[in-house]
């Protein structure tokens, strides 16, 4: 199949996240329009992401309270940003502002300071409203509001509105429906190791809900209610009597969802189902190492992919190495290392960075993002160096998404080794020195310690 006709196939399911082409502005041309964000030749890409950024930095300057001061306080303003050269002035955001903010009521006035334009009208009931219900006052009247936490206890909040939720899930899925070419397809078996998309508004939950409607069939790994509180509980050292419970209950929700997952294979082998895992790497891991010990392997084949996402992990200072990883899942599963692919995202941004199949390097989507490595100083290094990660969001419409982030990467300008033109992070991504340790697989692992309801 030609990739015209494959992309067709994945674009047909997902319409319900593509606004109306003729009411497409910059920022929409640049995300929905390449038909594979990963393969926009240099020159167009730099002129599709210039123009999404200067049309949200004019928004973002002249409807957002907050960034318009600081734009001031930096002596940056709208007119000084007239080509792709001027984007390193635009003022940065460090990620840690989104962490800072109170709770209950407070929350809803500390939201309608970082919005850019009008938040809708919310209804919150009683005198003294949790976090949770006021996020979900505001997800009721259309926006998407999602959190997620770190060690320290802090979640970070970010206020999408529908429209930016709706351009972030649509880019995910088709940069790595794009890098998986030609190997999904719409009758795929999912299993999503994550929460159940439906069920909470912790973002590496919510991702999911895109592929719910790109695959046929779709199992999860963690199916109850997750909230702020429940995710404050999982973050816990672990320690005293509470602790010591959740470690208890950790280890038996933990064997449950590996024998689900090996069961999930077992059927889906007997049926000659397509199979796809997606999500966090350690679930997976702790799978394939249970199968190792019991000397049972599988023969998936063509038939499987493996994407995974949100950090490798396992313990707490503990990584799976990515390689061993890619190597077991093919001796234990049978699935191949190019089917076998990593997603770099955040929650404050709508960036998505997709392995390649040939070196596995991180492809940046530049139509619409534009990266950038900084030094301590926030001076931007170049390519080549080791620094901390920021990017410039062309898509992001409901705050102003130029971040700085904690994560160390190192840019490089081409991949090293298969021939798409824009520039890729080298694999192994990690947090500053210093910052707390945060990522959506840590989230999903805490879970299922506290996960005891079910
Ligand atoms: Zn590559």
């Amino acid at each position: 199949m030609g990739y015209a006709d494959y992309l067709n196939g994945f674009e047909k399911l997902v319409t319900g996240y593509v606004p109306e082409r003729s009411s497409w502005g910059p920022p929409e041309h640049a995300l929905y329009g390449p038909p594979d964000p990963y393969r926009v030749p240099t020159e167009e890409a730099n002129d599709l992401c210039f123009k999404a950024i200067k049309f949200q930095f004019d928004r973002h300057f002249h409807n957002n309270r907050m960034y318009h001061d600081f734009c001031l306080e930096s002596n940056v303003c709208p007119e000084d940003i007239t080509s792709f050269q001027d984007l390193c002035k635009v003022p940065l955001i460090p990620n840690e502002f989104f962490k800072d903010c109170p709770s209950g009521k407070d929350f809803a006035l500390w939201l309608a300071n970082v919005y850019t334009g009008e938040l809708p009208q919310i209804q919150i009931k009683g005198a003294n409203p949790t976090t949770d219900e006021v996020i979900k006052a505001f997800n009721d009247a259309g926006m998407a509001v999602f959190f997620s936490s770190g060690t320290g206890g802090r979640h970070t909040f970010m206020p999408r509105d529908m429209r930016s939720f709706q351009m972030n899930e649509y880019a995910m899925a088709k940069g790595v429906v794009a890098m998986f070419y030609p190997h999904w397809n719409q009758n795929m078996h999912g299993y999503l190791l994550l929460p159940n998309p439906f069920k909470t508004n912790l973002f590496a939950g919510r991702l999911g809900t895109i592929f719910v409607d790109i695959m046929k069939e779709v199992e999860m790994a963690i199916d109850r209610e997750i909230d702020t509180e429940l995710i404050k509980l999982s973050m816990s050292d672990g320690k005293g009597l509470k602790g010591r419970m959740v470690n208890y209950i950790s280890k038996k929700r933990h064997q449950k969802i590996i024998n689900d997952i090996i069961s999930w294979i077992e059927k889906n082998q007997r049926e000659g189902n397509e199979m796809a895992f997606v999500g966090a790497p350690f679930l997976l891991y702790a799978t394939i190492k249970k199968l190792k010990k019991e000397g049972r392997s599988f023969d998936i084949g063509e038939r499987g992919a493996v994407l995974t996402g949100g950090g490798w992990k396992i313990q707490e200072h503990q990584r799976i190495p990515e390689s061993e990883f890619r190597n077991d899942v093919e001796s234990v599963l049978g699935i191949r290392p190019e089917h076998c692919l990593d997603l770099y995202g955040m929650v404050e941004g709508n960036v998505w960075l997709t392995q390649c199949p040939e070196g596995h390097y991180l492809h940046i989507p530049n139509c619409y993002v534009h990266p950038m490595v900084l030094d301590d100083s926030y001076q931007s290094l170049g390519y080549g160096k080791v620094g901390r990660f920021a990017f410039l969001d062309g898509s992001m419409y409901s705050y102003p998404g130029f971040i700085i982030t904690n994560d160390r990467v190192s840019m490089l300008e081409r991949c090293p080794v298969c021939g798409r033109p824009g520039p890729v992070l080298e694999p192994g991504v990690t947090r500053v020195p210093g910052k707390e340790s945060r990522g959506c697989a840590e989230e999903v692992r805490k879970m299922i310690s506290v996960d005891m309801k079910r």
